[in-house]
């Protein structure tokens, strides 16, 4: 292994190194190979690749992505989504967070990294420079967490460093672990949002594994702002447990000794909600895990989430506190209707003139 790299803990699970035939020679698996030199690896033809054969154990799969690079977030028409246009560089994530959606979309502990970069530079070329005019605000950590296997792929650099040219887009990256390796090759720090997820301290010792701590996520993210960057904070899920009010006021507090409601480019709020199927995932995945048993109700969305009042009591709470450390119009909710916006904020997101809208202009920082 290269003297200078020193693999991160929550990446010393992987077990091999997969390579479809057809990106062998790319740049991006030079890089991973490099950095991995002590891992095996196996070309594989896609159409056969051997599910299965470690037991369980993770891998990386360098794999050629036929699919489409850039989409949208998806939202539901019932609710009010933020409009926010994903790109999909890989899928899957070394971390293990017990409300984690992607336990219910990918079960083969296989993490998939798109090594045909060049294709996806192509298809972000031709979508944003149509018209330099329109604005994109984007972002990575939906599928995979952004910058998980940065240290590995450097992926965030490269695309940073592509999207040096395009002024109109606004790039989020959305993490629960530190890396900021990416930080020299920024052009302009108001077209990249570093983003943590936050949550109480009880949520992030008993349902997040492998990942930083709560300490390490606001060092860096006044890291951050010390550089220039307006940062972006979320807490998605809001879970409800004995003593929820003494934790989500700690970390809310917490907040403010690294970062300044100025230094917050937006922070959304979203309470814990999920697919019926996902539950007996949790359950068998995180025997310890109670949360899931609270009162939930099946949305319009079809999926499951904690009753009215119990949600909105929460709310309450947490923006009351967040408003007492001067946030305002910062913060947003994800997937909630024009009442509770109402009921909580005392406006909605049409007074914003749109959700889509009014986080493009936080985001762009007009
Ligand atoms: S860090 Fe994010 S993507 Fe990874 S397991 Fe946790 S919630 Fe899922």
């Amino acid at each position: 292994m290269a003297d200078s790299f020193l693999l991160p803990e929550h990446l010393k699970g992987i077990a091999k190194i997969y390579v479809d035939r057809s990106m062998v020679d790319v740049p991006l698996t030079a890089k991973v190979t490099e950095r991995l030199p002590d891992l095996p690896v196996e070309v594989v033809d896609p159409d056969n690749f051997p599910h299965g054969e470690l037991e369980g154990k993770q891998s990386l799969y360098l794999k050629e992505y036929k699919g489409k690079f850039l989409r949208f977030c998806p939202g539901t028409r019932y609710y009010h989504c933020c409009g926010y246009r994903i790109i999909h560089i890989g899928e899957g994530c070394p971390m293990a967070c017990s409300y984690c959606i992607l336990q219910a979309y990918f079960q083969d502990n296989v993490l998939k990294i798109w090594a045909n970069q060049e294709d996806l530079f192509s298809e972000l070329g031709k979508a944003f420079s149509a018209d330099m005019g329109t604005r994109y605000r984007v972002g990575t950590g939906e599928f995979t967490d952004s910058l998980a296997l940065e240290s590995v792929t450097g992926y965030s650099r490269d695309l940073i460093d592509f999207l040096g040219d395009y002024p109109n887009v606004c790039l989020e990256l959305k993490s629960k672990i530190i890396d900021l390796s990416w930080m020299d090759v920024v052009k302009r720090t108001d077209r990249v949002l570093p983003a943590w997820s936050l949550n109480a301290p009880f949520v992030n010792e008993h349902e997040e594994f492998g990942v930083s701590t709560l300490k390490e996520r606001l060092e860096a993210a006044r890291t951050c702002a010390q550089a220039g960057f307006r940062v972006c904070l979320h807490f998605d899920p809001i879970i409800r447990f004995d003593g929820w009010r003494e934790g989500y006021a700690e970390i809310i507090d917490m907040i403010f000794d690294y970062v300044k409601p100025e230094q917050i480019a937006y922070f959304s709020l979203g309470s814990f909600r999920h697919m019926p199927h996902l539950k007996p995932i949790i359950e068998k995945n995180f025997p310890d895990t109670t949360y899931i048993f609270d009162e939930f109700i099946t949305g319009n969305d079809n999926k499951m989430r904690l009753l009215r009042p119990l949600r909105l009591r929460q709310f309450k709470f947490i923006v009351d506190r967040l408003r007492s450390h001067g946030m305002d119009k910062q913060l947003y909710f994800c997937m909630e209707s024009t009442e509770n916006w109402q009921d909580i904020f005392g406006y909605t997101p049409k007074d914003l003139g749109g959700l889509g809208k009014h986080l493009m202009k936080r985001a762009f920082g007009d």
